[in-house]
């Protein structure tokens, strides 16, 4: 693999060697402009990848082009493996979400980035947009210069491996809706932290949400149709009867994040032992 890979208008793709949610391998990191440089996604916890990281970087600085900072897009740890060390061995400051800092108390950020935020490039003129999008996670954020119409999509979504939600930091109804506000930045082109970059993103944003839609709407059919309390274990094999069973665990945290959504929605009641029943309109 060549790294790193030049995406053109002075963006360029860094993937790193990470154990992130299989098929992928790799997280992406992206600097982003042409004099004054932005690194996105520290990902790497392999030191031999943080060395490949850190080399990349300091070449940009022998050339002359000036990194001002690195962007945590969230807290997971195949995106701030590298988050420290880079930090350190560069000399350059961390920026990421306030309820990033507060899930990882062991970073020490150096600037909390807020929705609304424009983070300015000069040399070629660059204008990041700072957009809070939680729901993947409480901290996410995502980048898009306008101009440009290019959005950098951290873990909305992906191109390899599906986006999980886990119902302990994550939360279905945010991730939704800012599914559908990404979707209408109609964006050019759409950077995901795993996978290739995707064209007309908001096809995909919107095709997302969709495939959401249609598993939550299979929940509800399995509870209208009965009077009972359905188990959880019962209700994954009838919500997931299309897909394998070696992904099941992963379909149960889903399914929770979608009846935790439901719950807050006053359509579904769950009970400690596990069984809900549907409380909505029939
Ligand atoms: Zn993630």
């Amino acid at each position: 693999m060549t790294r790193p890979r030049d995406f053109g208008f002075r963006i360029e793709c860094f993937p790193t060697r990470t154990r992130t949610l299989p098929p992928a391998t790799h997280t992406n990191a992206y600097a982003l402009g042409g004099s004054e440089v932005l690194i996105v996604e520290p990902a790497p916890e392999d030191k031999t990848e943080q060395k490949a990281m850190i080399d990349w970087v300091q070449a940009m600085r022998r050339v002359g082009r000036r990194p001002l900072a690195i962007v945590i897009t969230h807290h997971h740890p195949d995106h701030i493996g590298a988050a420290a060390v880079m930090q350190k061995e560069l000399g350059l400051p961390l920026w990421a979400h306030a309820a990033t800092q507060a899930l990882m108390p062991h970073l020490s950020i150096d600037k909390s980035l807020v929705d609304g935020d424009r983070i300015v490039l000069d040399d070629p003129l660059q204008t990041w947009e700072v957009l809070h999008t939680p729901g993947h996670a409480s901290g996410h954020l995502c980048l898009f210069e306008r101009d440009l119409g290019v959005l950098l999509l951290g873990d909305m979504v992906a191109t390899k491996s599906t986006i999980l939600i886990e119902p302990s930091d994550g939360d279905m109804r945010e991730y939704l809706k800012q599914l559908e506000r990404l979707a209408a930045l109609e964006a050019r082109v759409g950077l995901p932290a795993h996978g290739e970059p995707i064209e007309q993103p908001s096809r995909f944003l919107r095709a997302t949400h969709a495939h959401r839609m249609m598993r939550e709407n299979k929940i509800i059919d399995v509870l209208r149709s009965t009077a009972a309390f359905v188990a959880l274990d019962e209700m994954l094999a009838l919500v997931y009867d299309d897909t394998s069973v070696v992904l099941w665990p992963l379909a149960k945290k889903s399914l929770l994040a979608h009846l935790e959504k439901l719950q807050a929605e006053g359509k579904v009641h769950g009970n400690n032992a596990g069984y809900y029943g549907w409380v909505g309109e029939t």
